[in-house]
This record gives C-alpha cells, structure tokens and sequence, in this order.
C-alpha cells in the first residue's frame, strides 16, 4: 500500500510503498530512480511489487523519486536540479547550473526532502539506491559485506565510494553523517532491463 506520497512540480506523484504492520527500525529502503534518465529502477520495482502478493514487512520502496526528470528525460529535476546534489551535507556547495547542480540551497527540492523525511520517519537500517550505468556497486557507511554480496549476484566489483568529493549527495547525508548503511547499485544500461529482474529477485531475497 501507499504509505506517503507527495506532489512534484510537474503535478507527479512520488510514492512510498510498503507494509503498514512495518518492521520500524528494522527496514530497508530501496529507492529508484533518483536520476529521471536512469529508469530501470522503478521498472524493477515494479516489476517485483507486481508479483508479490504479500510483501515482507521489513521492505519499503520508492519506485520513482524523480517522475518529473523522467516525463522529461532529464537526469535532473523540473527545477534543473541532481537530486543527488541537493542534501543538507556539511559539503553542500552553490555550483554551476549543469547537470549536477545541486540546488540553489540545501534540501531546496520537494524530492530531497521527501526522502529526508521517510527516512527521518522509518528510521531504515539499510538504503539501496538504483542508478545507471556504470556497473559497480558502491556503498558509504558500514556496508561492505552486505555490498559484497550484492556484488556477486550481479556480477559488478564493489568499492567504497571515498575519493572523490560528491557535495550533497545522498550517500554522504545518509551514509557519512548519519551512519545509515547506503548502497549505490549503478546498473548496466545496455543490456534489456528484463535481465536484471533475476538478479534484483536474487538480492531482494537476500536481504532481511
Ligand atoms: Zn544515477
């Protein structure tokens, strides 16, 4: 059922989707496309919500936080903004408006703080994020076994996503700051999104 839901700019509507008997505390997010150019996520989710009739209690799922980038095709938002880029972080910088502008200010865009708020709300122990395309599979926080088991099922390497400064990004908030395990899962985008439905099924199972 849908547990919250909120409006976008282009009059979209991002929902959660989960249990109302929720194992709080307890619960995994699994969040697709938070890039609007990147939608196999939500095709996966969806495709998994179709054919459970009894979802576990332990899974929570935002099968598109970025509807309004989708209709549009953009990686951004309607507002031109990489949700990604646009969390409250101790680095969230004003950058130039390409495509990881992150927002004229922190937690500026609706997308952003819904997010926030489900995770502030349901408090999950775990946070899958699904992007495309560089087949990886990255983590921020104490993720690593799980990340490695990830890993092997779709058959992509596993790094920690420390090196590189990503100011704002939602592996950062969540992952750095909040010591909320994250994982990033940059999938192949070459290959029909009807193969990853096995290995999505596989990793699903997995978790508990
Ligand atoms: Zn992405």
């Amino acid at each position: 059922m849908i547990l919250e839901s909120v409006k976008t700019k282009l009059n979209n509507e991002i929902q959660l989707i989960g249990r109302q008997t929720l194992d709080k505390g307890g619960c995994i997010l699994i969040i697709g496309v938070v890039h609007g150019d990147e939608p196999q996520g939500e095709f996966l989710i969806n495709n998994y919500l179709e054919k459970t009739t009894v979802l576990p209690p332990h899974l929570l799922f935002i099968p598109s936080l970025n509807p309004d980038g989708q209709s549009l095709e953009t990686r951004t938002n309607a507002n031109e903004v990489d949700i990604n880029r646009n969390f409250p972080t101790e680095n969230w910088e004003l950058g130039e408006r390409n495509r990881y502008f992150g927002g004229e200010s922190p937690a500026s865009e609706i997308e952003t703080r819904f997010v926030i708020d489900v995770v502030e709300k349901y408090a999950p122990k775990l946070i899958i994020t699904l992007h495309t395309p560089f087949k990886i599979v990255n983590f921020d926080g104490e993720a690593r076994e799980i990340s490695e088991k990830i890993g092997k099922i779709f058959n992509y390497p596993v790094e920690a996503s420390i090196g590189y400064p990503t100011p704002g990004s939602f592996g950062t908030w969540a992952g750095i700051e909040r010591q909320i395990p994250i994982i990033t899962i940059e999938m192949d985008e070459e290959i029909p999104q009807e193969e990853l439905v096995a290995p999505f099924k596989k990793m699903i199972d997995m978790l508990h």
